[in-house]
């Protein structure tokens, strides 16, 4: 049974707690039965597209994309609620949190930045669950350094001709669409990058290799071989791809951290269940305080980074600038959420490796988020940057 005294918070409106006690009703009645054991590659293309029909018929996906007119549940996206979300689709299911934040973060930059004519002919589709959305920025030689990335966009009239590759892709393979961002070259680094929207469908677009990874999911690596796009599928002005991603990062960044706080909840849910009722010694596992002291340190790293998660949302929500406060949020929650689930399988003893118990499946999914929307020492540097330039504006003003 998880602690819900969050919910109380003062970062949360009352439709908020209405929002999660919904989601949660839902998913006790279509999640408990996924098959988690049979989700292998093919499966889990299938898997995933159900569960997107799902969040869509369930009206959960309005909350990935914004304004009313385009089927989103509010004018603006409120972070909170993609937070709650995702933390109570984590708490049962990844596969189920995973679909659901895809299709925000593929389909934020459209959201945040797209012409009338594009909200108009993607929002709709990724709110129903009708087309599926990924976000396509890393490359192989581009991961943390995101601005150094190759992948090419060549004007050509009042087309676009996209030639490279894009890898680490979610949803690759079955997404119908793709934001892709590529150089422009307007000027070097970060300020030659723009954003395009790139339907599956598009002659010269092709998925190179599928990618197995620790908890599966679709993933695939993306070429680009003279694939000719309209210009109208440029996102935003020519040379702004950079801050197109920052900003739908800064939304979905700290996402991430409400998901590893939902695999943290769920590690410590099972932990209590399991240790008030292991015996050992002439006594529970519970009783003995080397237990108790686990069971503190978990719960109080889990309030601790639930603190700053809904903080930065809050903080987004109110129109603030959110950088330094997402990336302290992403780099808790996700570190501590591995330590929660590490203690949490340390109890079960040699139950916790069990392939598919809760707590095994736990360990496995929680570790791509320390690496996945910046790694933790990315999250580092970012907040560094800005303290210290915090400092230096102080400096100046003294
Ligand atoms: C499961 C999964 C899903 C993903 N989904 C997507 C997606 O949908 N779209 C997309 O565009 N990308 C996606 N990615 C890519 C992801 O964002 C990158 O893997 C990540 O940015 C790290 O890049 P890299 O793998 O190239 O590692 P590198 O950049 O090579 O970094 C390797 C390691 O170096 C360390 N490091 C990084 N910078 C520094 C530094 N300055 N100082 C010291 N150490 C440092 C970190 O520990 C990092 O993990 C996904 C990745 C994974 C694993």
């Amino acid at each position: 049974m998880t602690d819900k005294s969050y919910l109380d918070w003062p970062f949360f409106e009352p439709q908020h707690a209405a929002l999660e006690a919904a989601l949660d009703a839902w998913a006790m009645q279509h999640l408990a039965n996924a098959n988690h054991a049979t989700r292998d590659r093919a499966d889990v293309d299938d898997a995933c597209r159900q569960l997107v029909r799902q969040l869509g018929d369930g009206g959960w996906l309005r909350h990935a994309v914004a304004g009313v007119e385009h089927g989103g549940h509010a004018h603006a996206i409120d972070t909170r609620a993609i937070c709650l979300i995702r933390e109570t689709l984590a708490r049962h299911d990844g596969l189920a949190d995973f679909a659901f934040a895809m299709q925000g973060l593929g389909a934020g930059a459209i959201s945040l930045h797209g012409s009338a004519d594009q909200r108009r002919r993607y929002l709709p589709r990724v709110a129903g669950g009708a087309a599926i959305a990924a976000f396509a920025l890393s490359e192989p030689q581009a991961g943390s350094d995101v601005a150094a990335i190759q992948c090419a966009a060549t004007a050509d009239g009042d087309h676009y001709i996209l030639e490279g590759e894009k890898t680490w892709i979610s949803n690759g393979g079955i997404a119908d669409f793709y934001v892709v961002f590529a150089r422009t070259g307007e000027q070097p680094g970060a300020r030659g990058i723009s954003a395009f929207i790139v339907d599956a469908d598009t002659p010269g677009f092709e998925i190179a290799a599928r990618i197995d990874v620790i908890a599966p999911h679709p993933l695939a690596r993306l070429r680009f071989n003279r694939c000719r796009i309209p210009a109208a599928q440029r996102i935003g002005a020519a040379g702004q791809g950079f801050k197109v991603a920052m900003s739908t990062l800064d939304v979905f960044r700290t996402s991430v951290a409400a998901a590893a706080l939902g695999f943290a909840r769920r590690a410590l849910d099972e932990a209590l269940a399991h240790a008030t009722q292991r015996q050992m010694f002439g006594q529970m596992l519970s009783d003995f305080q080397l237990t108790q002291a686990k069971l503190a340190d978990m719960a109080t790293g889990i309030d601790a980074a639930a603190l700053l998660t809904y903080r930065a949302a809050w903080q987004r929500d109110c129109g603030r600038k959110v950088t330094k406060e997402a990336a302290m949020a992403k780099l808790a929650a996700t570190e501590t959420a591995q330590q929660v689930i590490d203690a949490a399988l340390q109890m079960f003893g040699g139950l916790g490796v069990v392939s598919e118990q809760p707590v095994e499946r736990l360990y496995r999914e929680i570790r791509a988020l320390r690496i996945y929307e910046g790694a933790t020492e990315v999250q580092q540097l970012i907040i560094a940057r800005e303290l210290l330039r915090e400092a230096a504006a102080m400096k100046g003003e003294v």
